[in-house]
Parts: C-alpha cells; structure tokens; sequence
C-alpha cells in the first residue's frame, strides 16, 4: 500500500478522474481511492454538451463517434408545442455513464496514476488521508466523492450560500433514438429529458421537486412519450438520485480542495455537471503547480456563474404552464431566439448577446 504521494484524490467518479489525469498532466504523483469498483454506475441524463466534450478533450480523452451516439441540439417539448435549435460549434454525445467511467479509467491508467478500488477513505489527517488503520501522507487531498461529500464535512466546508435539491429518477429503454435532439420534455412541475446513448438505447430522466413521484407516474402526462416507448423494453432498473444546486461558501481549505459535485452543483437541467467537474479539474492541477489554491477559489465560482444562471432561466418554465406556453410561442416565433439561448447556454454567447436576446424574448413573451 502507498504511503506517500503528491495528490490524493478521494472518489474515483467523473471529476476525481478528470483530476488524476490533470494533475498527472503537470508531473504530480498521483492517487485515487474510491470505494467503489469499475465501472461505476450513477443516475444521470447521460448528456455530454459540446463544451464537456471540449474539456475532456483538453484532459486527452477523444470519445470515438461509434461510442454513445452524437446529438446535434436541445429541443423543448411542452403541451403540444416544440422548439429546437442545433448547438452553434460541434455536436453533444450522450454516453451512459458505466461507458464514459471505462474510458476514462483506462486514461487515469495510461497517463500514470495509481487507482486504488474497494478502497473508502475514512478519513481525513493534519498531513494526508486515512484508509481505515492506514495513513498516506500527501502535498494535497481531493475531496471528488459526489454530493453527498464526506471530505466537506471533515474539511469543514460544509458551508452554503444556498442549497436546494430536487429529486430524479431513470432508466434507459432498448429503442433507436427517434431524433437527433436530447430532449426536454415539459410537465405538470416536472420534466422529463431523453438522451440517445447508443443506436438502440435512450436514457429517460426524471426531475421534479416531489420525492414520490416516479417515472411510470410521471409519464401518464406526457402522451407523446408513452406512445414511443409503448413497445419499447426498459434496459435497466429505474434508480434514483438527488439534483441538488447547492453554492459552498469556499471550496478548499489548507491542503484539501473540493472538485466535482462536492465542491456544489448546478441543477441537473443543465446538464453541465460533467463539464464543469472537468474543467475544475483542469485549474485546480494548476493551482497544485503554482503551490496555492486561492485561485481555485475564483476559478471555480466564476466557472459556476454561467449554468447557474441558465438553470435559474430554465426553472422559470417549472413555475406556470401558461407562463411556458408564452415562452414556447415567443422561441417558435422567432427560432433565433431559442439558438441563441442554447448558444449561451454553452458558453458561445456574450453576455451582452444575451441580455439582448433576453430583452428580444421578454418582449416576444409579452407580446404572445
Ligand atoms: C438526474 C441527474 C441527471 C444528470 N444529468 C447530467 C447530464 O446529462 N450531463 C451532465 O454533464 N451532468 C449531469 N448530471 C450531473 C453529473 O451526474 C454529476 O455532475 C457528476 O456525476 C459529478 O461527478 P463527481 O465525480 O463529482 O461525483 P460522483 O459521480 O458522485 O462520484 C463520486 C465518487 O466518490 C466515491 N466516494 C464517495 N465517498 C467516498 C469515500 N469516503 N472514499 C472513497 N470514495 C468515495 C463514490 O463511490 C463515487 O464513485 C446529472 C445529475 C443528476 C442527479
């Protein structure tokens, strides 16, 4: 068992690899502990949007297009009305979640870093980890281990700004994706979205602020959906998750820093979990080469600004049906406006761009 090394990171899911392999990008020895093992399931809309996949990119990890299955845009889907727009640069993947984990095992692997399964960490110590009897001294810890984060506890960074939490559910069906949009189906204070994850699979997301409402339920209101997935077999059992947006006060403290939905999240609707754990990842092994953290703290707000904002506009559509019936008549009247939504959405908007469409589309609103 290893005894010392550069970086711990604690919790091998999506934002503790992406961090292992930046920081073995900058020559830190590197270890992850997760008490898990490969590969590690979790519900999620499975949605990579083109600029997740620019940041894996930057961390060496290509997703081949024969993996998953691409998806050119977003389209809303309410009441009988629709829009849609394609994303302004590159196509989004969805990929499911066991499949984007062995891929990037297998690059936490190659680029050197040591991965240690079956292996929770139990604690923290003034100079490293603790596995159980065993202690491993460290320059720095990653708090990686999900939402539920017990390194922000041990950290004391169990500190928010705010914290709510919605509940979701999914399940994916062996059918051939009907559309080349990831969709967002909107509901009685619910939404459903659908991701092509493969030629003949689709993951189906629940999320709504009722923590007894489940998929089958759920669906009854949306009959377009049901009549798709009539004849369609589910593929996995349904499990469920807590969306949760949640701003911490700080994300590091002395030698330990939070990455990934430890370190607070934005509601699943963005689908923009993954991205901003790895581009966490990718300034917070900078920060570990300057040999101070207090520019992860910037980073990392700064970096939760944009989804933040665009999952606060979107919940505006969770308030009235006729409220969203307006909105959806404004988009359809004018498509320009839902594209540039979307391009903001994904970071290809100014913000002056977009107070301009929000002004175009407030008006549209009024005006529907
Ligand atoms: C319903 C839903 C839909 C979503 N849809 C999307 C989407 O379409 N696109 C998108 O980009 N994002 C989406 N997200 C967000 C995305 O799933 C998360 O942002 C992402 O999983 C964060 O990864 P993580 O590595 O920080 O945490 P996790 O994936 O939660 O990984 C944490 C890891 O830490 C380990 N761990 C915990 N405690 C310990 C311990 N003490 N010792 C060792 N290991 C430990 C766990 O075993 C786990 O492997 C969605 C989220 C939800 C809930």
């Amino acid at each position: 068992m290893v005894k010392t090394t550069d970086v711990f990171v604690i919790g091998g899911g999506p934002g503790g690899l992406a961090t292992a392999i930046a920081a073995r990008q900058r020559g830190f020895d590197v270890v992850v502990a997760d008490g898990a093992e490969p590969p590690i399931d979790k519900p999620c809309g499975e949605g990579l949007m083109p600029d997740g996949r620019a940041a894996l990119e930057q961390l060496g990890i290509s997703i081949p297009a024969e993996i998953g299955h691409s998806f050119r845009g977003i389209r809303f889907v309410s009441s009988g009305l629709s829009v849609d727009a394609s994303f302004p640069k590159g196509v989004g993947q969805g990929i499911r979640r066991t499949v984007l984990h062995s891929i990037m095992v297998a690059r936490a692997e190659a680029s050197g870093a040591s991965l240690l399964w079956h292996t929770p960490v139990s604690g923290l110590h003034p100079e490293g980890v603790l596995l159980g009897d065993h202690f491993v001294r460290c320059r720095w810890v990653v708090g990686a281990d999900g939402g539920h984060s017990l390194v922000r506890h041990w950290a004391g960074l169990d500190r928010y700004c705010y914290d709510r939490t919605r509940f979701a559910f999914r399940r994916h069906y062996r059918v051939s994706p009907w559309s080349d949009f990831m969709e967002l189906h909107w509901g009685p204070r619910c939404q459903i979205y659908v991701t092509p994850v493969a030629a003949d699979e689709i993951c189906v997301a629940l999320i709504s602020r009722d923590p007894h409402l489940r998929l089958d339920a759920a669906l009854t209101a949306f009959p377009e959906l049901v009549s798709r997935l009539s004849a369609a077999e589910p593929s996995t059992w349904e499990r469920g998750a807590i969306s949760a947006t949640r701003k911490l006060k700080r994300v590091y403290q002395g030698r330990v820093a939070l990455v990934g939905d430890a370190s607070g999240t934005v509601d699943a609707i963005t689908g923009e979990g993954l991205c901003l754990s790895f581009r966490q990842a990718a300034v917070l092994a900078e920060c570990f080469a300057a040999g101070s953290l207090e520019r992860y703290q910037e980073v990392h707000r700064a970096m939760a600004r944009r989804p933040a904002l665009m999952a606060r506009l979107m919940l505006t559509l969770d308030w009235k049906t006729s409220f969203r019936q307006r909105v959806m008549r404004a988009f359809g009247s004018d498509p320009r406006l839902f594209a540039r939504m979307l391009a903001m959405h994904v970071g290809a908007l100014s913000p002056i761009d977009f107070a301009t469409n929000g002004l175009s589309l407030g008006w549209r609103v009024l005006s529907a």
